[in-house]
Parts: C-alpha cells; sequence; structure tokens
C-alpha cells in the first residue's frame, strides 16, 4: 500500500484543506504515516503570511526530501500559489500547487508515471468563478469538531498583508453545499461545527441574496440534530446586529467572536487600511459583552506595524487591556514583498517589536485568568474531545474554556455540564451531569 504524509502550515483554512486532500488520497488506496516516517507521498500545504512561515514551510519541504528523496514531494499552499516557479526550483520537487487546484492533488499523484523529469505546476491565478467545492467527507476523523469552509479568499488588501494576492477574490461556497457539508458532518457524529474562510464576513458578496448572516439563519432554522456553531474569525464590521441577536437568543450559537483588531491606535489602523477606528471597536465589543453574558471575545492584535510610536503603541494597549477581552493572538508585524507596508517608512526594529509583543503576551496571560475566573462555579456546557494522559477528560465549553475534569461516564463526543472550580494553566471542573 503507498503512503502519504503531510504537513500543513498557517491558518485553519489550510487545515480544512489538508483534511480533504487525505480524504482523496485514502479514497485512492493510500495510507497514511506520521510526516517524521518515510513515505512515497509528501505533501507540504504551505503558508507566507509572515517570514517565519515561509522558513518553516522550507524546513517542512527540505525535512520530506531528507527523509526520502525518491518520494513525490508535493508544495501547495499560499507559498506556492505566489512563488510557483521558485518552488518549482527547489531539489527533488514533484509538483507544485496553487490554492484553487489542491482538489486535482490526489488525482494527480495517482497518475504519475514515476517522477517526472521536471516538476509539474498547477498553479494558475485564481479566478472569480473558482468557487470552494463542497467538502464531501465520507470518514470519522475520530474528531468532535468539524470544520467547513465557507469562502475563499478577501478584497481588503490591508496594507500588511498579503493574503489578497495568495487566496485571490472572495468566492462563497453555495448556500445549499454548506447545509449538505453540515448535514453530513452532524449524521457523522460531529457536535460542533466551526464556520470557517478567509474573509467569513465577506460571505455572499458574491452570490446574489445571500449574506453570512442569512447563511447562519437559514442552517440554524433549517439543520435539526444535536450540533452547536461557531464562527471561527469575524472582522469588525462584518458583524451585524442580527449575528449578534442571533448569537444571544439561540444556543445552537456559541457564545463566541473572534475579531481581530489589530491595533488600538487610529493613525495606524488607517495606515493599514483598516476602515472602522477603536471607538466603533470598543463600543461593538461593549455591546456584544452587555448582550450576551458570558460571551468570549478573542481577538488578534499587530505589534511593530511601520510608524507605530511608543503613544500609537500603548492606545492598542490601552484599549485591549480595558476592554472585556478573553484572549489575544499576538503578531508581530513581518514585511512582505508586493504589499505597500513592506515599502512604508519608519519600519521598527526587530528588538523593539519583540519588547512590544512581550508585553502584549503578558496582558493576554492576565486577560485570560481573568475570563476564566469570572465563570468560576457557573454551570457551563461542555463538548468533550479527548482522555488526558493522567485519565481525566478534557473539553471545551461554548464560551471557549478548555476543562479538564473527571471522567464519570461520560466519553469524548459528548456534551456535558461542567462546574468551573479552578484555574491554573489551564481551568479544572466538576461534572455536574450528562445532558
Ligand atoms: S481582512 Fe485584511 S488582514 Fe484579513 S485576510 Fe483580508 S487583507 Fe488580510
Amino acid at each position: 500500500m503507498r503512503t502519504v504524509a503531510f504537513n500543513t502550515l498557517g491558518c485553519k483554512v489550510n487545515q480544512v484543506e489538508t483534511e480533504q486532500i487525505k480524504e482523496d488520497f485514502i479514497r485512492r488506496g493510500y495510507k497514511l504515516v506520521d510526516f517524521n516516517q518515510t513515505a512515497d507521498v509528501y505533501v507540504i500545504n504551505t503558508c507566507t503570511v509572515t517570514h517565519v512561515s515561509d522558513r518553516k514551510s522550507r524546513t517542512a519541504l527540505h525535512r520530506a526530501v531528507r527523509q526520502n528523496p525518491a518520494a513525490v514531494v508535493v508544495v501547495t499552499g499560499c507559498l506556492a500559489q505566489i512563488n510557483s516557479e521558485e518552488i518549482a526550483g527547489m531539489d527533488n520537487v514533484t509538483l507544485v500547487v496553487g490554492n484553487s487546484k489542491k482538489d486535482l492533488i490526489a488525482q494527480t499523484v495517482d497518475e504519475l508515471d514515476g517522477k517526472p523529469d521536471r516538476p509539474i505546476i498547477l498553479a494558475d491565478p485564481i479566478k472569480p468563478e473558482d468557487r470552494p467545492q463542497m467538502g464531501l467527507y465520507t470518514l470519522h476523523h475520530k474528531r468532535t469538531r468539524g470544520f467547513v469552509k465557507i469562502e475563499d479568499g478577501c478584497e481588503n488588501f490591508c496594507s500588511y498583508c498579503i493574503v489578497p494576492l495568495t487566496r485571490g477574490p472572495v468566492r462563497s461556497k453555495l448556500p445549499e453545499e454548506v447545509r449538505g457539508e453540515i448535514e453530513n458532518m452532524v449524521r457523522l457524529g460531529y457536535k460542533e461545527i466551526v464556520l470557517t474562510g478567509i474573509h467569513t464576513g465577506l460571505y455572499g458578496k458574491d452570490l446574489a441574496g445571500w449574506n453570512l448572516e442569512s447563511l447562519l439563519y437559514n442552517i440554524i432554522q433549517t439543520i435539526e440534530g444535536e450540533y452547536r456553531l461557531r464562527l471561527s474569525s469575524i472582522e469588525p464590521l462584518e458583524l451585524s446586529p442580527g449575528i449578534i441577536e442571533l448569537a444571544a437568543g439561540d444556543e445552537h450559537f456559541c457564545r463566541h467572536f473572534h475579531i481581530p483588531l489589530q491595533s488600538g491606535s487610529d493613525p495606524i489602523l488607517r495606515a493599514m487600511g483598516r476602515k472602522y477606528d477603536s471607538q466603533y471597536y470598543r463600543d461593538l465589543l461593549l455591546d456584544i459583552s452587555a448582550k450576551i453574558p458570558g460571551v468570549a471575545l478573542t481577538t488578534d492584535v499587530m505589534t511593530g506595524f511601520p510608524g507605530e510610536s511608543e503613544e500609537n503603541f500603548n492606545d492598542t494597549f490601552k484599549l485591549l487591556n480595558e476592554l472585556p477581552i478573553y484572549n489575544m493572538h499576538v503578531f508581530k508585524y513581518s514585511r512582505r514583498v508586493g504589499t505597500p507596508a513592506a515599502v512604508m517608512e519608519g519600519q521598527i526594529p526587530e528588538v523593539v517589536k519583540q519588547e512590544r509583543s512581550a508585553r502584549l503576551l503578558n496582558l493576554a496571560e492576565q486577560k485570560r485568568r481573568a475570563f476564566v475566573e469570572s465563570q468560576q462555579d457557573k454551570v457551563l456546557t461542555i463538548l468533550v474531545e479527548r482522555k488526558s494522559k493522567n485519565g481525566m477528560l478534557c473539553g471545551i465549553t461554548d464560551n471557549y474554556i478548555n476543562v479538564l475534569f473527571s471522567a464519570g461516564h461520560i466519553k469524548p463526543g459528548q456534551f456535558a455540564g461542567v462546574r468551573i472550580k479552578s484555574f491554573d494553566d489551564m481551568a479544572t471542573g466538576e461534572l455536574i451531569d450528562n445532558i
């Protein structure tokens, strides 16, 4: 039996796409093996959002070649999309595949007659008609949470971001296909469905009569069964009152929003090409937390954008400190060739980025602890995900707290009621009931 190994970098969308490519290979009779093992085929699903992701992508490629120089090596993802010729010029690469051609990978590899003399490149520019295909999951991945890609692409062109070039324009999956995919996952036993995309808030921009809000209402009103729904991320300007109302009033909808801030300084937001200001963001988060008690608000923040002064940074820090935020992903600005910010004046030295990032990470830890402590003694619904090494169960609440608790008769894949007891590195809880 031929073997295939995967290494996936970057965002949730890449993770979802890898799952789909895995299924394509399994259906063709391949066996999955770990990326550290010798395999007949290696697939590296790359990311290029920062220079660190670039480096990790290239390291994975070199590792695959070292492990089995005779293997078929496939490089796909964002780095392959925008640097296809350069990747094809690297030793032992067999196939370079852009983001919109990932569904051809398994078939192309399967039809190879030995390793070709020159790498095959399938990385044309992405077109508006390259709509995401319905994910045909047939295999249960022993997961309790399933991810559905509802859209691909972004047209915001934030001045620091390479993604609109690697992912192309907004293309939405047809609503009936989104529904079909979710129904299939619910049938397979997935209890939490995470809707994901490159710019999920722009869902429907290319479909007459649809937007994210109408899609969410449609899913909740038409799909029956025991499941809950989570949005992976939404930009501040696209979080409509209707979506907030839905999250506040329907228990299918997880009390969790990930709303990227990037900066709390208005001049920096303008230079980034973000179309809201700090006051808008502040009002939005306060409104959500007033309407949805216990809501988990998480965010992305970037430090070291060109021209970011100490005062600009302090504005960001102060805003985040004041807002009811649970957790944040902290990024250091990374210069991406081809973006407007790469040639802006006032590039910030690495040591300053590092110091500001450390301060934000420290704040993030304090916020995380404060949020979990605010949930102490509350009974929350948890989706049990797995057994931990010490025999306890580990699961996630609808408001995004990872909790360890003693097993009882509950199994992974079930919902349970857990009272939050304490918080150290992780929250611990006490089983109340099998819901
Ligand atoms: S919204 Fe901005 S940061 Fe997000 S993917 Fe689009 S361009 Fe990049």
